[in-house]
């Protein structure tokens, strides 16, 4: 995060915040608070932008991503910089989940949109096919309010932007009020890479810049963050009636089976639950092992983990905890576990050397789904292990869960993986590998359960910026049409007849 602290001001004046860097606790900066009007003013410029922007070819939009990519590859340094002061990661971290992450998008979808969007002849089937013709355009939907969470910063911003603009719509970003210089900055670069004024607009501010946006008058929001923010967006967002994507928070658990690779199941679940500070949507909260192999894959984890270097400066493996509040959710659920019997294998408080929010990369063993570690989201660098009879009662444990993101599968039965994968009630599945779908920009993400409505990435989610408009045309210059009238009982019995061939028969159903 930042810290993020209300600073106060006069009656009747904007709101401000000030923030602070949560590894080294220095001030970064401060934002307003922006308003309903802003967030009115901001759709309407918006919405002037899209008319001439949804009018021009995928060629001319890919041209403005394109050098988008290019303005980021020479100034990631830049982007990586502002990602470190306000989140307190580690530049690895940056780099490849922001940095990397946003190349991938803006190129993927600048080369792809063209052919995913492409208008679609429909091939109708049965007598249809004579009768009409049929295609699908995919139209945009006008102006898209896209709400990003923190943990993200960068790559949670730009990926919905970019799918958003590529498909011809307009884009008012409210980045979290936690990393809002990161959402700036994205507003920056689309500046340099030429994007039509206006186009393109970020409002600063925390919820209830948020919540104005939904009541904005945009035609659709794409909204990452928390499930009881979502259930929030969902509801004016239904009042309105217009669409949504919410992608919420996860709980994904990891199932060890007995045959697994225990080196590579062990290096995963470190990955899997420490990546990010554990600030990861799809980042590995339960570890279900299978008891014959426990042991020694509990030994292998620790000795993994008590070597991570945490740290604000240089070369470390593990950063800050982005922003306080996350910090409290983490101890409240540890405390929980503690007195309920779960063991801390290593790690377990604050880090005492450091000034900033960090806790130290924590194993826990003994844990059971009476405890918040097992069944709420913790989102920090914590490994909770619960030990199961088999592969059955691991299955039975994951599904057992409000959340459904990810997860992941280790065994060395990659067919077996793949089957255990099927029967996990979760958004994606990954098999001998973690946290990955997200980054498969041909892959559609989105959660089931509480973790989500819709989907977002590849040919699913470009299509959910559009409205995919079907367009019928009479293959008879509309004759059919003119002879509905007046209605007739004979016309009645000869459609039942031909009904009756048609349906009745075999060779006509196979016809129809
Ligand atoms: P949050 O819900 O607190 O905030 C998300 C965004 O919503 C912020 O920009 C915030 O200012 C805004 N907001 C707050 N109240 C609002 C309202 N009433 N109306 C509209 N907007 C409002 O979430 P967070 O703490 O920033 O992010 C962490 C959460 O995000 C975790 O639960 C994590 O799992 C989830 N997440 C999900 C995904 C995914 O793809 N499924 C990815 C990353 C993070």
């Amino acid at each position: 995060m930042a810290i993020v602290t209300p600073i106060e001001t006069p009656p009747g004046a904007r709101r401000r915040l000030s923030l602070a860097n949560p590894a080294t606790l220095e001030p970064i900066g401060e934002i307003e608070v922006q308003t309903e009007d802003d967030a009115k003013a901001a759709v309407e410029v918006a919405r002037k932008a899209q008319r001439e922007w949804g009018t021009l070819s995928f060629a001319d939009r890919a041209r403005v991503m394109q050098r988008a990519l290019r303005i980021l590859l020479d100034r990631q340094d830049d982007f990586i910089d502002v990602v470190l002061r306000e989140t307190g990661k580690t530049r690895s971290e940056a780099l490849m989940m922001e940095i990397f992450a946003t190349c991938d998008s803006l190129n993927f979808y600048s080369k792809n949109a063209a052919k995913i969007l492409k208008t679609q002849k429909l091939k109708l089937h049965g007598l249809m096919r004579l009768m009409k013709q049929a295609r699908i355009t995919y139209r945009p939907l006008g102006v898209v309010g896209v709400i990003s969470p923190w943990n993200g910063p960068l790559i949670l911003s730009m990926n919905p932007s970019v799918q958003a603009l590529m498909a011809g719509n307009a884009v008012v970003l409210k980045p979290s009020e936690v990393t809002p210089f990161s959402g700036k900055m994205v507003a920056e670069l689309f500046e340099q890479a030429g994007l039509p004024d206006g186009l393109f607009r970020v409002l600063t501010g925390d919820g209830e810049t948020g919540a104005a946006l939904t009541r904005a008058g945009v035609d659709k929001i794409s909204f990452t963050g928390s499930v009881a923010t979502g259930r929030k967006v969902a509801v004016a967002c239904a009042e309105q009636l217009i669409p949504c994507t919410l992608e919420l928070g996860g709980k994904d658990a990891m199932i060890v089976c007995a045959d697994s690779d225990l080196d590579n199941a062990a290096g995963g679940a470190v990955a899997g639950s420490f990546m990010n500070t554990g600030h990861y949507c799809c980042g590995t909260e339960r570890v279900y092992v299978v008891d014959d192999i426990a042991s020694e894959f509990t030994d292998k984890v620790v000795e993994r983990v008590s070597k991570l270097r945490q740290g604000a400066e240089g070369e470390f493996d593990v950063g800050a905890i982005f922003w306080p509040n996350q910090l409290d959710v983490i101890e409240d659920h540890m405390s929980d576990a503690i007195a309920k019997g779960a063991k801390v294998a290593c790690g377990g408080r604050r880090n005492p050397d450091l000034v900033g929010l960090f806790y130290e990369p924590t194993v826990i063993t003994d844990v059971t789904h009476d405890m918040k570690i097992m069944t709420e989201e913790t989102f920090g660098p914590i490994l909770a292990i619960m030990r199961v009879r088999d592969e059955e009662h691991a299955i039975e444990m994951a599904n057992d869960s409000p959340y459904g993101l990810g997860g992941n599968v280790w065994t060395r039965d990659k067919q077996r993986g793949i089957e255990i994968a099927e029967r996990i009630e979760s958004g994606s599945v990954c098999v001998n590998d973690m946290t990955m779908t997200y980054g498969i920009q041909e892959a559609p993400f989105g959660g089931r359960k509480n973790s989500g409505v819709g989907q977002v990435n590849g040919e699913t989610g470009l299509r959910g910026y559009c409205h995919a408009e079907p367009i019928i045309v009479d293959r008879m210059g509309g004759k059919q049409a003119a002879k509905m009238y007046p209605a007739s009982r004979k016309q009645d019995d000869g459609m039942q007849k031909f009904m009756r061939m048609l349906w009745g028969t075999s060779l006509g159903r196979r016809l129809g």
